[in-house]
């Protein structure tokens, strides 16, 4: 579905000389095949986010290649561009930032339609699609009227992933989408995650520095070190026989 080849991005750093800076990503391939769950790993700062927001086109890389069905996404323009942005979808850390607190849940689902107007044109159209969103993740008949602050965590990331689906995407970013929840909660949203893939064939790349949460939900795995790749395989293989200094430091830390 998705082929990443040795993509490459380099942010300017103050001071430092033209052509020389901070290497986010340092040639970076792998395939997302669909339906399937792709885990992410590293330490803070190894480009985790940055390789999520490239993927999302909000950075540029400045070299390699990405390629989705075939398709090179950064070749395209208006409303190819449009289109194509509706396949990846992101769900963020943080149910509490993420959501504007000044919308109704039914607003924040529906947002996503405002640039995509093609979609759902008419009101009832919309509503109807959010009640189904709502029951797809598990809210209520009625949750589309309250706000975000009247939700408990759980709920509130529930809101987001339905946000997420509101354009059907292919593939979900998930961005550390359980460490701002309780140990119960998580369970319950990795489940609906899981779930949710099982009916819509969904894929996921789902980054996380908690390894028994990766081991529990990817199929396969990634593990990135100072921008690179260092070990990518399936997930067993790669928790039992991580080759790397780096990945098998991490695994053998792992509870
Ligand atoms: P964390 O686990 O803490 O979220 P991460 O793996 O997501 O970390 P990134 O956010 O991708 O890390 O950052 C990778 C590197 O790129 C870091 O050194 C960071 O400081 C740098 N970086 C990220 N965004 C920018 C930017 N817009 N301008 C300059 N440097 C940046
Ligand atoms: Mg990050």
């Amino acid at each position: 579905l998705l082929e990443v080849r040795d993509l490459t991005k380099t942010f300017q750093v103050p001071g430092a000389g033209k052509g020389r800076g901070l290497r986010a990503l340092n040639g970076i391939s792998f395939d997302l095949k669909r339906g399937e769950t792709l885990g992410l790993v590293g330490e803070s700062g190894c480009g985790k986010s940055t390789l999520a927001r490239t993927l999302l086109m909000l950075e540029r890389p400045d070299g390699g290649s990405v390629r989705f069905d075939g398709v090179d996404p950064f070749a395209l323009k208006g409303a190819e561009l449009l289109a194509w942005r509706r396949r990846v979808q992101m769900v963020f850390q943080d149910p509490f930032a993420s959501l504007n607190a000044r919308m109704t849940a039914g607003e924040i689902i529906g947002e996503p339609w405002r640039t995509h107007r093609s979609l759902h044109r008419t009101a009832g159209e919309r509503s109807a699609r959010i009640r189904e969103l709502l029951d797809l993740v598990g809210l209520r008949k009625g949750d589309e009227q309250r706000y975000p602050q009247e939700f408990s965590g759980g709920q509130r990331q529930r809101i987001g992933i339905a946000r997420a689906l509101a354009l059907s995407p292919d593939v979900i970013i998930c961005d550390e989408p359980v460490s701002a929840l309780d140990l119960s909660v998580q369970a319950q949203v990795l489940n609906l995650l899981n779930d949710l893939q099982r009916q819509l064939g969904v894929s996921y790349l789902f980054i996380s520095h908690d390894l028994s949460v990766v081991r529990h939900v990817a199929d396969r795995v990634l593990v990135m070190y100072l921008g690179g790749i260092v070990e990518q395989g399936d997930t067993e293989s790669v928790f039992n026989r991580a080759l790397h200094p780096y990945s098998a430091a991490l695994m053998s830390a792992a509870p």
